[in-house]
């Protein structure tokens, strides 16, 4: 049986990791860009038969916790398939704006497809963005949302630092992401299933283990609660807090600009 292996050793400069492997920060971007070029046309169908469609429930969850308003204008980072900025398109409806941004061409143009065939046309709109570096003037939007994405992210508190300045005063950023469980045993037992069974679906379903061996690598590197909510205040937000889902195996994080 495969079991977790050690996490690469700390970071030096100018390295970082990519799942368990240590490689330079100019290359990152793209290796994690191969991944989603390779799973997008399958991205959706995985995600349900992986988190038994959970991930549904943890996005709806967070949907709920945007404050958001007819007439509201949001950003979701990151944006895949576009599930939360769906939701979002409802509950700002037509006077509002929702945007949706992503790295990588495949994956933006996967959400476009899934907003139009959901009848969502008119005040949305779509660019190819690096977290890292959004291009919209600052203090823009009501709610900034990412949903699995900052993991990805080569530079997570610079891209926290962006997402941080396209807020509006008042505004609310959300990150839901994998975390860390927090009871022992479900450890073990999640830590069993993510390793031997994650990527041999990722075989079967998109024939392609090593990717959904990176997601499983990548949700181990990623920070966890605390770490990030420290993260959160250093990028200067307020009042960061989070909320465990399943038992912590994910973590919505809430802040806000003052
Ligand atoms: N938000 C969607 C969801 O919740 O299903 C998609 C999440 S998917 C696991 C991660 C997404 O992050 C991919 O679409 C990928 O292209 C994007 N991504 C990775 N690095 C990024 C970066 N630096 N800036 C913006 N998007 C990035």
């Amino acid at each position: 049986m495969n079991q977790p292996q050690s996490r690469a050793s700390e970071r030096t400069e100018n390295q970082t990791h990519f799942g368990y492997q240590q490689v330079d920060e100019s290359a990152k971007e793209k290796l994690v860009g191969d991944v989603f070029s390779s799973v997008a046309s399958k991205y959706d169908l995985m995600n349900d038969i992986m988190s038994f469609g959970l991930h549904r429930l943890w996005k709806r969850f967070a949907v709920c916790l945007s404050g958001l308003k007819p007439g509201g204008h949001v950003l979701e980072v990151a944006s895949g398939s576009g599930d939360l900025a769906r939701h979002f398109a409802k509950q700002v409806g037509p006077s509002g704006r929702i945007v949706l941004t992503d790295i990588n061409a495949d994956m933006l143009a996967l959400g476009k497809s899934k907003m139009i065939d959901a009848g969502l046309v008119g005040n949305i709109e779509y660019a190819i963005a690096d977290a890292e570096n959004l291009e919209f003037e600052q203090d823009q939007f009501d709610c900034v949302a990412i949903s699995f994405g900052l993991r990805n992210v080569t530079r997570k508190e610079k891209a926290l630092a962006s997402m941080y300045r396209v807020l509006k005063p008042g505004g609310r950023m959300m990150v839901l992401e994998f975390s860390k469980p927090a009871l022992p045993r479900l450890s073990k037992i999640y830590d069993c299933y993510s390793f031997n069974a994650i990527p041999k679906i990722g075989k079967w379903v998109t024939d392609d283990e090593r990717s959904y061996r990176y997601l499983v690598e990548s949700i181990r590197q990623h920070p966890d609660q605390e770490t990030l909510r420290k993260m959160m205040l250093e990028a200067g937000f307020d009042e960061v807090k989070y909320h465990n889902l399943s038992a912590g195996i994910v973590a919505l994080h809430l802040g806000f600009k003052f």
